[in-house]
């Protein structure tokens, strides 16, 4: 018997229902429809409860980079677990696994990006980088420089920190956020925000509101921007070419932090190791988890400059987490990360399954229904309109329609997400060209439905 099969699924989905609260749902309407109960999965494929199979279009949450069922990585861990399950790096202690995956990810990182400090996950790296800047600028005798830059739409994780630096219009509408002095700009979003302009100058304009920030808030009270080099979570939304030279420009004209999200771009999703590398940027500060482990266990972390640690090392730093390094997360990471270089799989995304992709998926972009579908790497999104030419949104509150489709694809059996009315993709990089030709078709069938159902209940109609 499998560890999941413990019951038939409609009492798994009551228990699931009666004390299981799920992130970012409506936990009384799931419930009530029940969860889909994943009990387990093997490259790119999941299999349901029911014994029904999916492709994970989506990685699990980007973060499957190697796909699921690597017999070595559960190796891994139970090596690590027996040796030495747990050991801090607080008082004057060190352990194997982290070092030497600190040691790794030095190796791996652009530039002088030496130095790493561990978390749990993304939130928690991102929470470290705001107190790391603004301690930096401190120790530099520097204290106002406090005000971090971020964006509308960019998603940095779900703690007060994390929640706060995205720009989730959403999220600050609970609880309290965003915390003090952290100020949003828009995001570089030309399908939907782009206007008359082409995508080069709507880059350039977008990229020269930091400028426009930077110099109402004045220079001297700026510690940081805060960017994904692609914008995942907001609906895979990629800049313009323009964007990031410019982006670049003004963070060294200002002389503030540049810290790079790299939690979905990291560890090969753009075809480099990092997605600072498929730009050309150059960070202070990259933001890691996901990919990292490819989701075998939950660590992140923060990648620092010489100059950053350097001055963050002359006196006590008064943070970190109990499992900062956890010996097994990390011993699992490093084999995720000889897998990924030694199966030579982000060169594979970058000259094979990408470029593949880019053509399969960017076909979708003749549906009537389709108003763009762009890619990068192995990530995707298609934009819904119910009119291409004028780029239009739907009559219906944003992300109606995004749900429709979202449901058809489910029974479909492909794990499609949507974001407002984008649906978007970020499959395993392991995924092979027949596996990309199936999620297509799968994509296209779900599209037809969709947009049969919107005419059918009269919904294809553009907001003013
Ligand atoms: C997922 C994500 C985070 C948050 O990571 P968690 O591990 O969920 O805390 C931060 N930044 C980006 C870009 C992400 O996609």
């Amino acid at each position: 018997m499998r560890l999941t099969n413990i019951a038939p699924t409609p009492e798994l989905q009551a228990l699931d229902a009666a004390h299981h609260m799920h992130p970012f749902t409506a936990n009384t309407a799931l419930g009530r429809k029940g969860a889909r109960i994943i009990t387990r999965a093997q490259g790119v494929r999941l299999t349901d409860s029911d014994g029904v199979e999916l492709i994970d279009g989506m990685a699990g949450l980007w973060c499957v980079n190697i796909g699921y069922g690597r017999e070595e990585l559960a190796e891994a861990a139970a090596r690590q677990m027996r040796e030495l399950p747990y050991y801090n790096t607080f008082f004057q202690t060190s352990h194997v696994p982290a070092l030497q995956l600190a040691a790794r990810l030095a190796e791996l990182a652009p530039g002088d990006l030496n130095h790493v400090f561990f978390a749990c996950s993304g939130s928690e790296a991102n929470d470290t980088n705001i107190r790391m800047v603004r301690h930096y600028w401190a120790l530099k005798g520097k204290p106002e420089r406090r005000v971090i830059i971020s964006r509308r739409n960019g998603y940095h994780g779900s703690t007060m920190g994390g929640g706060s630096l995205g720009g989730m219009a959403a999220m600050h509408a609970q609880g309290g956020l965003p915390i003090p002095d952290i100020v949003h700009i828009d995001q570089p979003y030309w399908w939907g925000e782009g206007g008359e302009m082409t995508a080069e100058e709507f880059g350039l304009a977008r990229a020269r509101q930091l400028e426009a920030k930077i110099l109402e808030l004045g220079p001297e009270n700026v510690a940081a921007f805060i960017a994904e080099p692609v914008q995942g979570a907001g609906g895979v939304i990629i800049p313009p070419d323009s964007y990031w030279p410019e982006v670049q420009r003004i963070v060294d004209q200002y002389g503030i932090l540049l810290i790079a999200d790299e939690v979905i771009t990291g560890f090969g999703r753009l075809g480099h190791w990092f997605g600072v590398q498929s730009y050309g940027i150059r960070p202070h500060i990259m933001t890691i988890a996901k990919g990292l482990s490819s989701g075998y266990q939950p660590i992140g972390g923060s990648i620092i400059c010489d100059e950053v640690a350097g001055v963050i090392g002359r006196d006590e730093f008064n943070h970190g987490y109990t499992y900062s390094g956890h010996p097994v997360a990390a011993a699992v990471a490093l084999e995720n990360l000889r897998i990924l270089e030694e199966e030579r799989i982000i060169e594979r995304v970058r000259d094979d399954v990408a470029p593949y992709l880019a053509r399969a998926w960017g076909s979708l972009a003749d549906h009537p229904l389709v108003g763009e579908a762009v890619s990068r790497g192995m990530m995707a999104s298609v934009a819904l309109t119910p009119d291409k030419a004028a780029r239009a949104r739907f009559v219906t509150e944003p992300g109606t329609v995004g749900y429709i489709c979202r449901e058809y694809s489910f029974a479909n059996n492909l794990v499609m997400r949507h974001v407002g009315d984008r649906m978007i993709i970020a499959p395993p990089l392991v995924i092979t060209r027949d596996d990309i030709d199936e999620l297509v078709r799968r994509a296209r069938l779900t599209l037809d439905q969709t947009h049969d159902h919107l005419r059918r209940e009269g919904m294809l109609q553009a907001a003013a």
